[in-house]
């Protein structure tokens, strides 16, 4: 027997300005026994109390994506979006932000196939139409000119440090369009260290937005990347190099 998730109607609300309808609780709860399930097979992520999930990998998933609509500052063209998640691991926060915003249209990759086997099949059992999963290094898809230059917006979570983060997601993005770091802590000298690296990724840092998780209190970053220039040929430059050589 799984547990139920909390609604949380009002802590919604209160935080992000935002509540789920029922037809987004009953796909929250399944994808939250597609997680327990998942992770019984493959250990797919550390989280499995119904309020470390929902705080977690829901609040946390919408956070990014909660100011849009609020802030003048970040304001991209209208929806239908078209969005990518890379390194998205079980679909975070990917899926929750599918679920959420059923007028964008999401993409969801990492190079993983036991992770996009997983979230392809979630997909499928959450009945979603706005999102697809691929297969496929950040670095591939960012010279691919199928994939380049092709996203309104695009997220990255718990993949690497902020400057890889960057060169892995701003190739992908439309001149004009948004890129959102999901960080934890971040301190000025962050900020700092992260600047010349955009800066040469035809961006800048349009906003840091601060706020803490409503159940734990924990601290949260997004960083917002606003493109306004195309990027130079060489990047994103080839697999493994931006880890390895971080700009
Ligand atoms: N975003 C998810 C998962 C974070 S774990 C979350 O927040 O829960 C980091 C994931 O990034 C892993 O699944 C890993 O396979 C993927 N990843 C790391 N480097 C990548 C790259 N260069 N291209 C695509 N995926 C990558």
């Amino acid at each position: 027997m799984i547990e139920q998730l909390p609604a949380m109607l009002d802590l919604w609300q209160a935080t992000l300005q935002w509540q789920p309808g029922d037809r987004q609780l009953t796909q929250f709860q399944k994808l939250y026994e597609a997680i327990i399930i998942g992770n019984r097979k493959h250990n797919l992520t550390r989280i499995t109390t119904p309020e470390d999930f929902w705080e977690k990998h829901l609040w946390d998933s919408l956070l990014g994506v909660a100011i849009l609509n609020t802030e003048d500052k970040l304001a991209i063209p209208d929806s239908p979006r078209q969005v990518i998640d890379i390194g998205t691991g079980a679909g975070f926060p990917g899926l929750p932000v599918a679920i959420a915003n059923p007028d964008w249209k999401l993409t969801l990759v990492d190079s993983t196939h036991k992770k996009i086997a997983f979230v392809e099949k979630t997909i499928a059992q959450l009945g979603l139409k706005n999102l697809y999963a691929l297969v496929e290094r950040a670095e591939t898809i960012g010279r691919d000119p199928h994939y380049r230059e092709s996203y309104d917006l695009a997220l990255i979570r718990a993949v690497g440090k902020p400057s890889v983060c960057a060169e892995y997601i701003l190739p992908l993005v439309k001149v004009g369009g948004l890129a959102i770091l999901y960080r934890g802590h971040w301190e000025e000298e962050d900020t700092f260290n992260l600047e010349s690296a955009v800066s040469e990724l035809g961006s800048k840092i349009e906003l840091i937005h601060a706020q803490k998780t409503p159940i734990t209190e924990s601290i949260r970053h997004c960083i917002y990347l606003r493109k306004h220039s195309p990027i130079a040929h060489k990047y994103p430059r080839a697999v493994g190099v931006p880890n390895q050589k971080p700009l």
